[in-house]
């Protein structure tokens, strides 16, 4: 168990929607959802339904003053948000941030949009903690405390994507999910990100053999991950957002060849904890 103060929880890792059943339980099946701890700091990333379980073990804990980044608003990626159990907590204050959307679209209006009826019983007004909406523009670096930089790219995704680097300590920890490369033509923004980075999450949600039947879908692979990581020094690769048809006995197969061709590298399962 990680003894350090910057310590990687990974809650949710699936993509696209949560899927449970004999075939998934050791990697597990929620969706996208991060936390970090850098020192007293709280970072999450993304609100999956995965994030759900996180909330619960913050409830009824010490008042929170923290941070929520999205990659994106893709269903996947925010359908936990109501169910995460300190918005309810008056105590609490959460600033939720964007970088893909559109010029004129607010993180506010889209978290309304998601929650509003027929689609959602209640609207974001339910919330009792101190909501901040805030929006900025990939490339932007931001600050979540003193000691802690989160620095910023646009991803290759439908509707947009952002990546981030969060640098604390000396060490770094980058979140980069969903995005699709182009073969043979790495991805300049993706690179400079993630030069000497100690660890990389990166949206392997395919294979390089499954690759040619989704092009244009906006993901990525492990393979290309790799590349990735070793094209820019960085040192760890943690396969992300696995593909709900990605079964326990693939993923497996996939942790065995990465940890070969990319020592300490690890495929992503819930409840994982790494220390960068
Ligand atoms: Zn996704
Ligand atoms: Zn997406």
């Amino acid at each position: 168990m990680p003894s350090g103060d910057f310590v990687v929880r990974f809650w949710g890792v699936r993509g696209s929607i949560a899927c449970s059943g004999p075939r998934t339980v050791r990697y597990g099946g929620n969706t996208s959802s991060l936390e970090l701890r850098c020192g007293e700091r709280l970072l999450l990333f993304d609100a999956g339904s995965g994030v759900r379980y996180l909330g619960n073990t913050l409830a009824g804990g010490a008042a929170l003053d923290a941070d929520l980044f999205f990659t994106h608003t893709h269903f996947d990626h925010v359908c936990g948000l109501p169910f995460f159990r300190p918005f309810f907590d008056p105590r609490n204050r959460w600033r939720l941030w964007a970088g893909h959307l559109a010029e004129g679209i607010t993180l506010r209006r889209v978290v309304g949009e998601f929650m509003m009826s027929p689609l959602f019983p209640v609207p974001p007004q339910v919330f009792r903690a101190r909501m901040e909406y805030r929006e900025f523009i990939p490339g932007e670096t931001l600050r979540a405390g003193p000691e802690v930089t989160v620095r910023t790219t646009a991803l290759n995704h439908p509707d947009g994507a952002t990546g981030y680097r969060v640098d604390y300590a000396g060490r770094s920890v980058c979140y980069l999910t969903d995005t699709e490369h182009v073969p043979g033509a790495p991805d300049r923004n993706i690179l400079g990100l993630i030069a000497g980075a100690d660890l990389v999450v990166y949206d392997c949600m395919y294979t390089d053999a499954e690759y040619d039947s989704y092009v244009g879908w906006g993901h990525s692979t492990w393979q290309e991950g790799v590349r990735l990581c070793r094209a820019a020094g960085a040192k760890r690769l943690a396969v992300f957002h696995h593909d709900p048809e990605h079964d326990d006995d693939m993923l497996d197969g996939i942790a065995r060849e990465i940890a070969q061709v990319l020592p300490g590298s690890v495929v992503a399962r819930d409840g994982l904890v790494l220390e960068p």
